[in-house]
């Protein structure tokens, strides 16, 4: 049984999770989704209706839907004995030397991915299930492949063919706040080519990315930050402390950072001692410290605060702000 993750799920995020079931003949894998999530626990012995049954990469699973339904019942004799076959997921840091991202449409309808859509029609006909449709009822999907390059143990360069679905780029881009990219697969692959990325992947499938290289807070506004720390440091006689107890509720938080280049998850490690208001933050891919006074973003709304479950295959973010 597998923690359960979030997914983008036609647009919203939904809750899922992986178990695998066992009994005196088989074993297989069910998806779990939505309110059904978390209802079954480890060695629980259950009864499943109405699944449906998928394939993908030649594993065939099960899945739940909505008119499935469990129930919990008494033990089975001799199930046969559970195999792992869980794949380990691998890590790769590197950049991409070169990327292909293929656009598709998918139909909300019967949830088929069409190839072509007339962006500019008023409506648009699904070529699978013959539904004439609203044109924004179709969903654009990305899937991309990469050829990465990194480094392995030994400083030798490898190059590895990746692929990605529209899940995982929808997740990335829901996260970070890049869902323009969603339709333009042109920014996308421009994007992909610019930074450096930390590739989670099973078999070449990759189930998670994040950006490692940041860009870097240019020295001339560290400076000017530090000078500024230094006046205050003059005329401010005694700490600092209106308000400070409420904000200083970040410490230890991760935040979700907007700067004008971009959004940057970050961690607040302390409060500058003697400085109420002057925050030591790290952010995500970059071993610096910096140093920011934090209650004026967070007043702007520039810094929202994140939960993060780390999971043995994705990273789920949910934002929160208080008021
Ligand atoms: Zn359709």
């Amino acid at each position: 049984m597998k923690h359960p993750k979030v997914q983008m799920l036609y647009g919203t995020p939904t809750n899922m999770q992986d178990i695998i079931v066992v009994d005196s003949t088989y074993q297989i894998r069910i998806t779990l989704w939505d309110s059904i999530v978390s209802f079954v626990q480890v060695d629980d012995t259950c009864t499943f209706e109405n699944l449906s049954v998928r394939n993908f990469k030649n594993e065939t699973y099960l899945t739940t839907t909505k008119s499935s339904k469990i129930t919990r019942t008494d033990s089975i004799d001799d199930p046969v004995e559970f195999e792992s076959t869980a794949a380990v997921p691998t890590t790769i840091v590197g950049t991409v030397a070169a990327v292909r991202i293929t656009q598709g449409f998918m139909c909300k309808s019967c949830t088929r991915i069409l190839q072509t859509l007339l962006k500019e029609g008023k409506y648009n006909m699904c070529t699978y299930c013959k539904m004439l449709q609203k044109t924004a009822n179709f969903v654009s999907c990305l899937t991309a492949t990469l050829n990465v390059t990194s480094e392995d143990e030994v400083d030798e360069i490898q190059t590895s063919k990746l692929a990605i679905f529209s899940t995982q780029i929808n997740n990335f881009c829901t996260l970070h706040d890049q869902e323009e990219f969603l339709d333009d697969p042109l920014k996308m692959e421009e994007f992909f080519l610019e930074d450096t990325f930390d590739f989670n992947h099973v078999d070449n499938i990759i189930d998670s990315f994040t950006v490692v290289k940041k860009i870097q807070k240019a020295i001339p506004e560290l400076t000017e930050q530090l000078c500024k720390l230094v006046d205050e440091s003059k005329s401010v006689a005694t700490v600092e402390s209106s308000s400070y107890s409420q904000v200083s509720l970040l410490v230890g938080k991760t935040i979700r950072h907007k700067f004008t280049e971009g959004t940057f998850i970050g961690k607040v490690i302390s409060v500058v001692p003697g400085f109420g208001k002057w925050y030591n933050v790290t952010y995500d891919g970059d071993p610096a410290v910096y140093v920011y006074q934090l209650q004026e973003d967070y007043a702007d709304g520039n810094i929202e605060i994140v939960v993060r479950w780390y999971t043995a295959h994705a990273v789920a973010v949910v934002t929160f702000q208080f008021d």
